[in-house]
């Protein structure tokens, strides 16, 4: 008997595998790449945890399904920010459930705890989360099955109910505890989960899908760097540091002319294309700004296409009503 796991790296989907697991099945973590994870890379984390519980990972690419099907359109809405988390449940289910037969798996799994997120883990958004799996009754989750309705694989007999758990709530003391009892090490996973949590990522996704339309090759524009709305309406994004200066030189979003000062540091930009005179010459003032420059002197900001110059700003505050 074999059983597919939503797998995040998070704590709770590895103890609901380790649950099954103890339970004499076999389990493959699922982990779904919908391209908002941050750009803190996790699969060393992932791959740790899946090899201290003896579970084989795989990671899936449904950044494109993501866009399509979930973001623009959830069913039940979003939480706080841009995460429409429960319509993404449903998806991440759904994707999996087509992979049973590959994988000659019988049943999935995942460690949504009851309560634990008011919004999208209450009872009734665990009921909608499987409407939307489409598949006939075969999710379990092993940290709050015995407060779920019995499923089919319990049912059958396919996994023991008995050993399943009843843990609900935000608290982590029953989790802390399955920590020790089976000595997991490192299971912290790195900072920066899914972006569209985050109120300043989902306040630079609105302004994009305001303006814009988002393409897979955009989001990752969306995660690195200072963002403006010039008034003419082009969009300028700066690197804050080295870091965001390499992701933003990796785009290959055709949006955008890639620049930067001539003759003195600065910072990596990208200035959409088509900007307009008046944005180009903002946008020149700002970018000599955010350059390590002279106050008086003019310098070349040389773009694949053409130069624009600026001059340094008195000060950065005046900026801050283009900041998304
Ligand atoms: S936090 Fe992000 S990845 Fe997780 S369910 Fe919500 S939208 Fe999906």
């Amino acid at each position: 008997m074999r059983a597919l796991a939503l797998f995040s790296g998070g704590l709770d989907s590895v103890l609901a595998m380790k649950i099954v697991k103890d339970q004499g099945l076999e389990v493959v973590a699922i982990n779904i790449q919908t391209g908002f994870g941050s750009t803190i890379d996790r699969r060393e984390h992932m791959q740790n945890m899946c090899d201290q519980i003896g579970v084989e990972l795989k990671i899936l690419d449904l950044r494109t399904e993501f866009l399509d099907e979930v973001l623009f359109d959830p069913k039940y809405g979003y939480g706080k920010n841009f995460n429409p988390c429960i319509d993404c449940h449903g998806f991440m289910f759904r994707y999996t459930g087509q992979l049973l037969e590959k994988y000659d798996a019988s049943f999935m799994i995942s460690g949504e705890v009851l309560g634990q997120r008011p919004m999208s883990q209450n009872k009734d958004a665990l009921q909608n989360v499987k409407n939307l799996s489409e598949v006939d009754d075969l999710i379990v989750r092993p940290l709050c099955a015995k407060l779920m309705p019995i499923t089919k694989p319990e049912e059958l007999g396919w996994i023991n109910r008995d050993k399943l758990l009843d843990i609900s709530g935000r608290s982590r003391s029953r989790q802390l505890e399955l920590v020790k009892e089976i000595g997991l090490k490192d299971f912290e996973p790195p900072a920066g989960g899914c972006l569209l949590t985050e109120i300043q990522f989902s306040n630079k996704l609105r302004d994009f899908v305001t303006n814009e339309t988002l393409e897979i090759e955009d989001i990752n524009t969306l995660k690195a760097g200072r963002h403006l709305r010039l008034p003419d309406g082009a969009k300028l994004i700066i690197g804050r540091n080295q870091e965001d200066n390499e992701n933003l030189k990796k785009t290959t979003s055709l949006k955008y002319d890639r620049g930067r000062i001539l003759e003195a540091n600065g910072p990596f930009c990208l200035l959409q294309k088509d900007a307009s005179p008046q944005d180009k010459k903002l946008a020149g003032d700002i970018i000599v700004t955010y350059g390590r420059t002279d106050f008086e002197q003019e310098y070349i900001i040389e773009f694949e296409e053409f130069q624009i110059t600026g001059k340094k700003l008195d000060s950065k505050e005046e900026l801050q009503k283009y900041f998304v």
